[in-house]
């Protein structure tokens, strides 16, 4: 089958870094058909929207997304604000397109493991967060006003359909690794907290392959810096997802190792997806070639893994960053003593060199 790629992107070095997903992508997969679209700043610059209807209409009818990133100084103060590439395009397109579950690997790479900011082997992560991504505390009712200045209230609201489809991702990704899911909520004090435990203990009883344990946010947090090891897949509500994505990556030790997907669609069990590095335009090295392009390329590896149900192409990928990694190549983030400094180019041609050798 022909599977077309709508590839955006967008500003700073968000097109550096997803031209070498793309020849990685190409490289694994010739067959494969992308389709550029204009997004965020770039696109504000010459449509004035940030999400140009034809994007959006060419992201609709691909079978995934490859997205860079968005944003940068020259864009921080239009109006109105749903202008700004951030909310005009990404949060927008995560709406638009029903994203509701955010797949983010946090990996150490054994050549790597001394830029973890945890201590020599306690620095080893391999863990998945499933994050749920469109419900929770930050698309709950705000409070319309502060009373007196010094009172807010932000309204946290969960359905048990919501908790089910984001277990059910949770569930897929935990087959394709250890069979294990660790759910964290704070059941202990929300009421939420507590539908989520037992809606997750409903699903647990109806998928005994997968073993599920809980875990209360705040032990989880600490258990992460003591042991991330003991992690497989945490499957979490938006809010605690957003956190513990944030530190998982950090103990990996570099920005531009992370890659993410946002699934969803019209599916409670999602195939389309949007896949993008966890870091942002980088404006400060935008067009230098510093770029670390591992971020996107891993990223490129998870739609083949989620989207095009192809595990071994992923799988590819994946050993052939390592490889290159292994081989001492490096980005300037990633520089250390005795490797060879590369640009975003250099260090996406030898992923693909690698992926086209026999
Ligand atoms: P950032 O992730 O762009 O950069 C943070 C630091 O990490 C910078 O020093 C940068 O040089 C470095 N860095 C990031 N990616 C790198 C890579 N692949 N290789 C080497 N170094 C890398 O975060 P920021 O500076 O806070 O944000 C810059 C802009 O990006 C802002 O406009 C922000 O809103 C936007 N942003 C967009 C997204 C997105 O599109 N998904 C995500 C985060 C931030």
């Amino acid at each position: 089958m022909a599977y077309t790629i709508a590839v955006l992107g967008g500003d700073g070095i968000g097109p550096e870094v997803t031209a070498e997903a793309v020849k990685a992508l190409s490289a694994v997969k010739p067959t494969l058909q992308f389709s550029d679209a204009l997004v965020g700043g770039a696109a504000y610059d010459e449509t004035g929207n940030p999400l140009p209807d034809d994007t959006l209409a060419l992201c609709k009818k691909s079978d995934a997304i490859i997205f860079g990133a968005v944003g940068g100084p020259r864009y921080d103060h239009i109006q109105p604000p749903s202008l700004r590439p951030e909310t005009g395009a990404l949060l927008r397109l995560r709406q638009e397109l029903n994203l509701f579950a955010n797949v983010r690997p946090a990996i150490t790479w054994k050549p790597l493991l001394h830029a973890s900011p945890l201590k020599g082997d306690r620095g080893r992560v391999d863990l998945v967060v499933v994050r749920e991504l469109t419900g929770g505390i930050y698309f709950g009712k705000p409070s319309e006003r502060r009373d007196n200045g010094t009172t807010a209230v932000d309204t946290c609201i969960y359905s048990k359909a919501e908790i089910e489809r984001i277990a059910k991702v949770a569930l897929k990704v935990a087959r394709t690794r250890k069979h294990e899911i660790v759910s964290v909520d704070k059941a202990n004090v929300l009421e939420t907290s507590r539908l989520w435990r037992e809606t997750i203990d409903e699903i647990a009883a109806a998928n005994q392959d997968v073993k599920f344990s809980h875990l209360l946010i705040d032990n989880c947090a600490m258990q992460l810096v003591r042991d991330p090891a003991q992690f497989d897949v945490i499957l979490t509500e938006n809010m605690f997802g957003d956190i513990l994505s944030d530190e998982a990556s950090m103990i990996t030790g570099s920005l531009g190792l992370l890659p993410s997907a946002s699934l969803g669609g019209d599916s409670d069990e999602p195939e389309f997806g949007l896949y993008e590095p966890v870091h942002g335009s980088a404006p400060d090295i935008a067009g230098q070639g510093r770029a670390n392009p591992i971020a996107a390329i891993l990223s490129a590896a998870m739609l083949l893994r989620y989207s095009l149900k192809d595990d071994k192409a992923a799988e590819r990928i994946e050993l052939a960053v390592e490889h290159v990694l292994e081989a001492g190549l490096r980005t300037a983030d990633i520089f250390e003593k005795n490797s060879k400094l590369v640009t975003t180019k250099e260090l996406g041609d030898a992923v693909a060199f690698k992926l086209m050798s026999p």
